[in-house]
């Protein structure tokens, strides 16, 4: 399966593709992810990126394709992917459009995770992600067994620099102008499927496969 997850920041695109990840063993390919691992390594890509990503803006088509395309093209996605966070343009989107040709895939579904503004900030502003293992906590509706220690690894976890409240603000107006437009882009070519996000992880998981199943290509 070759699946497409879209939505606003703070939809819980990361959380629903680990659950994807845990059922179907297939790659999850984070464009947010791959920055702030360049940030870490303090490498060209990642002092580009760090300062379009602290200021809420999105990094450069040019750049998010080229890394994008690299990875694809790696063995472990022959078999499927699930990709998170890319395209976040139109731009994008047709250049994906490229890339996937170029490979021999069709995406399976592209499924949009949808919440309302007003929830999303706090989502966003509790998360906390655990510096080893990466998974994803919320202070109020997933918290850690105990403050500020991840539950699988015993790592210590942390707040995202750009989730902060004056920064989610800026991503949110920069989703609704840039991204929102690839509603209508996979509306016209008969992927899309909407998921509403406000329900529980649990409930959101659920619509989640039902969308993957609803085309007939669930593995
Ligand atoms: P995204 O990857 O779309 O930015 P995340 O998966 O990181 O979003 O989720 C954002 C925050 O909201 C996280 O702290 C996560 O634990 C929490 N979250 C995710 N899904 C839900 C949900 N259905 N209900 C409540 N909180 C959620
Ligand atoms: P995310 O982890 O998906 O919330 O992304 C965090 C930040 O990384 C975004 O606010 C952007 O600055 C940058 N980013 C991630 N994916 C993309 C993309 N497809 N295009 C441009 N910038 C991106």
């Amino acid at each position: 399966m070759y699946i497409l997850l879209m939505g606003p920041p703070g939809a819980g695109k990361g959380t629903q593709a680990a659950n994807l990840v845990e059922k179907y063993g297939l790659p999850h390919i984070s464009t947010g992810d791959m920055f702030r691992a360049a940030v870490k390594e303090g490498t060209a890509l990642g002092k580009e990126a760090k300062a379009c990503m602290d200021a809420g803006k999105l990094v450069p088509d040019e750049v998010t394709i080229g890394i994008v395309q690299e990875r694809l093209a790696k063995p472990d996605c022959a078999k499927g992917f699930i990709l998170d966070g890319f395209p976040r343009t139109v731009a994008q989107a047709d250049a994906l459009k490229g890339i996937l040709k170029e490979l021999g895939f069709s995406l399976t579904r592209v499924v949009d995770i949808s919440v309302p503004n007003e929830a999303l900030v706090e989502r966003v502003v509790g998360r906390r992600i655990c510096k080893t293992c990466g998974a994803t906590y919320h202070i109020k509706f997933h918290p850690a067994k105990q403050d500020g220690v991840c539950d699988t690894c015993g790592g210590e976890t942390y707040q995202r620099a750009d989730d902060r409240e004056e920064t989610i603000k800026e991503r949110l107006s920069v989703y609704d102008a840039q991204t929102k437009p690839l509603i209508d882009y996979y509306q016209k070519a008969g992927l899309y499927s909407r998921i509403d996000g406000s329900q529980s992880m649990e409930k959101v998981f659920a619509d989640v496969e039902a969308a993957l199943q609803m085309c007939g290509q669930n593995v």
